[in-house]
């Protein structure tokens, strides 16, 4: 299976490697199956390649330009820093690209409603977007503790025309939403489809995720190539569950002259247990249907995590990192909720952009880099969103609310 070229992964079990694959009981798995042979299906279709091209470029404004961070880069001293402004795109990240792909599809097969859980409402907003656009119901379901603390996200929602089913169980947050969604997945998953909101999951979810993100890493290889007539010296992204830094490395794999750093949520510390650093400090397991890495405690119960950024907060991660980890062609840091808080003001000062705090991570790992590097050199950060939901938090914590 190591003998498969990237591009060609995973295999036709859903194997990247070791990770991957389908942990879901068999009745399910045959569901699995027939989503992605209508995803292979539409893959092939010309008709729907050319609606999710012009919905790319009309709908969410694709390409996305690069910037270069001039100022932040002359500061520093070092390597130049370029931004991709995914935060640029309709709803503010990348999420919109598979959320759009993902409904296109769920019409496609002639689901009657798409299904799905949300944390902080970033999966829920931009996939009932991409519903409202094509026409097809969509049910969120969604903890009361963060109905309660992500109001602005809550009301967008309902705005769009999706149906919240808040979830009073257990924390009444994330594990218990996503719970919730699953058993009324299950009632009907003929008629229903549960659309996932990173390359987590059974296959072929990480797979057809990553293919819809795959846009990112494309677009930047093309624009830096006609740019500079070379590529990046150091292409990084923030890692939760992993889809916006594999649609960026995905172009970039089969280039071993570009190093490409995963940045994973450090938290309060890795020597602390309030961290999400699940590639740096788990091990491999098994995890919602996909064996992944996993933080995870001795009796194999997933480990609760901590991040600033709560769309970073996960105890696993995509297969596709786990393999890229242990084979070594992904290299995966960690910078902590301080360093992202610094990184985040300091971006907002110095270049006038406010980047979400999942983002920042990766801007404070090029921070930390750049100074070592020489101004020749040129790091790729992908900037997957834009922080207009974070600053009010940010805010009120630096006092300035
Ligand atoms: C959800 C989110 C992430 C984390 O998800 P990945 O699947 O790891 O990309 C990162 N950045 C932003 C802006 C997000 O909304």
């Amino acid at each position: 299976m190591s003998d498969l070229a990237f591009a060609e992964m995973p295999n036709q079990a859903g194997f990247f490697g070791e990770y991957g694959g389908q942990f879901v009981p068999e009745p399910l798995k045959e569901i699995m199956n027939q989503i992605n042979q209508a995803y292979e299906e539409i893959c092939q279709c010309d008709e729907f390649k050319t609606e999710l091209a012009s919905l790319f470029a009309d709908y969410v404004g694709r390409p996305s330009p690069i910037f270069h961070a001039k100022r932040l880069s002359e500061q520093l001293g070092g390597a130049q820093i370029y931004l991709k402004r995914e935060d640029l795109n309709h709803t503010g990240a990348h999420k919109i690209n598979h959320c759009l792909g993902e409904a296109l599809l769920a019409k496609y097969m002639g689901k009657t409603k798409v299904i799905a859980e949300t944390g902080a409402g970033q999966h829920g907003v931009a996939l009932a977007t991409a519903c409202a656009l094509v026409g097809i119901p969509c049910e969120i379901h969604m903890g009361q503790v963060d109905i309660e603390k992500e109001h602005p996200n809550v009301v967008k929602m309902r705005v769009l025309g999706c149906t919240i089913v808040p979830v009073t169980r257990g924390t009444a947050t994330l594990k218990d939403a996503v719970d919730s969604a699953f058993e009324e997945y299950l009632k009907d998953p003929h008629n229903f489809i549960y659309a996932i909101g990173s390359v987590v999951g059974p296959h072929p979810f990480p797979k057809m995720v990553r293919d819809f993100q795959a846009i990112i890493g494309k677009e930047a290889k093309q624009q830096f190539t006609q740019r500079f007539n070379q590529l990046p010296d150091y292409v990084t992204a923030c890692v939760g569950g992993g889809s916006n830094a594999i649609g960026m490395f995905s172009a970039f794999l089969e280039h071993p002259e570009v190093k490409l750093v995963g940045v994973e949520p450090a938290g309060k510390g890795l020597d602390t247990d309030q961290h999400s650093a699940t590639l740096t400090l788990g091990k491999p397991s098994t995890l919602h249907g996909m064996a992944c890495y996993v933080l995870e405690d001795e009796q194999g119960q997933p480990l609760p995590v901590h991040s600033i950024a709560s769309g970073l907060d996960y105890p696993g991660v995509g297969p596709q990192h786990s393999y890229l980890k242990d084979h070594g062609r992904v290299t995966y840091d960690s910078v902590t909720d301080q360093e992202c808080l610094d990184a985040f003001m300091r971006l907002s000062r110095v270049e006038g952009i406010i980047p979400a705090l999942e983002s920042a991570h990766a801007v404070a790992w090029a921070i930390r880099i750049a100074p070592s590097l020489d101004p020749e050199q040129r790091i790729l950060v992908n900037l997957s969103g834009r922080g207009d939901k974070d600053a009010d938090y940010v805010a009120n914590l630096l006092g300035l609310a």
